[in-house]
């Protein structure tokens, strides 16, 4: 059963000519991947993630922490994209290389699986669970090997590792947050999805967005705090709403 669409709000994706996306945790939430609030159940049910999030928390307890991302890594090398991500990819493939226009979607997600499903151009405002630094020297590199072998790991050059991620308390990495923030300043369609818009500056690039005239999208089973300020709010799972979106959008092939 598809969900009721609005005529005006399939008009305004045809006619952009820049789409910004912005996913949070719900979207991987089909995937079988907790989102923030779900997640810290079982063995980290007494933890909050503000306790295992933060440099802080690192510096106090770098095993305790790098044991809680080894097990996320471990989680999300289980899981594939869903209908969502794919619904999403085959917009930017339509919008980018049958039209010729422009299509960024922003992630607050460190689980890489826009990219699994064939999203090309993606800004991860949060960094990604695949890429760990060396505290000693800052080099970064990807580690896919689960896991390993000692907690907290080691790199190979003696230092301490941690995920490349955002942590609560730090900034967000310039080059990806001054790309956010034009293509927010110029795009036609705003779409937020699978997120609480709680966690700052990402929540903020929506009202950049409306304050530079984007109509605005929601799409998530439940209300947030922005929820009064869009144009549109498609209530329901990502995996749902944004295959029947995608297909009312482009048009069948062969035509
Ligand atoms: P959040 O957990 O605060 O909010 C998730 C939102 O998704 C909620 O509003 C919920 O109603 C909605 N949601 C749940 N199921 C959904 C579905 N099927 N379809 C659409 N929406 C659905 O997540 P957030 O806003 O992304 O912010 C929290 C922080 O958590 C971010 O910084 C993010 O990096 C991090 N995080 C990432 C992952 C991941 O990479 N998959 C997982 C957990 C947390």
């Amino acid at each position: 059963m598809g969900i009721q669409l609005d005529p005006e709000l399939v008009d305004a994706i045809r006619a952009a000519e820049s789409v910004v996306v912005m996913t949070g945790a719900g979207i991987s939430a089909e995937s079988g991947i907790p989102t923030f609030r779900d997640e810290l159940t079982g063995m980290w049910e007494n933890y909050d993630p503000e306790q295992l999030a933060t440099p802080q928390a690192f510096e106090r307890d770098p095993e305790t922490v790098s044991r809680w991302y080894d097990q996320r890594r471990a989680n999300i090398a289980k899981c594939e994209p869903n209908a969502g991500h794919q619904a999403l990819a085959t917009l930017e493939r339509w919008q980018t290389k049958d039209r010729g226009r422009r299509f960024t979607l922003l992630t607050q997600n460190i689980d890489g699986l826009h990219r699994r499903a064939g999203s090309a151009n993606v800004v991860e405002l949060h960094g990604t669970i695949w890429r760990w630094r060396c505290t000693k020297t800052g080099r970064e590199r990807e580690y896919r090997h689960i896991p390993f072998p000692s907690y907290p790991p080691l790199s190979e050059d003696g230092g301490l590792l941690r995920p490349a991620v955002v942590w609560f308390g730090e900034m967000l990495p310039e080059r990806e947050m001054m790309t956010a923030q034009r293509e927010c300043e110029s795009c036609d369609v705003y779409f937020s999805i699978g997120t609480s818009t709680q966690v700052f500056p990402a929540a903020g690039l929506i009202q950049l967005a409306h304050a530079s005239g984007a109509r605005t999208v929601e799409v998530n089973p439940e209300t947030t705090p922005v929820s009064n300020l869009v144009d549109w709010s498609l209530r329901g799972p990502a995996g749902t709403v944004l295959p029947g979106l995608v297909e009312r959008v482009m048009p069948p092939t062969g035509t």
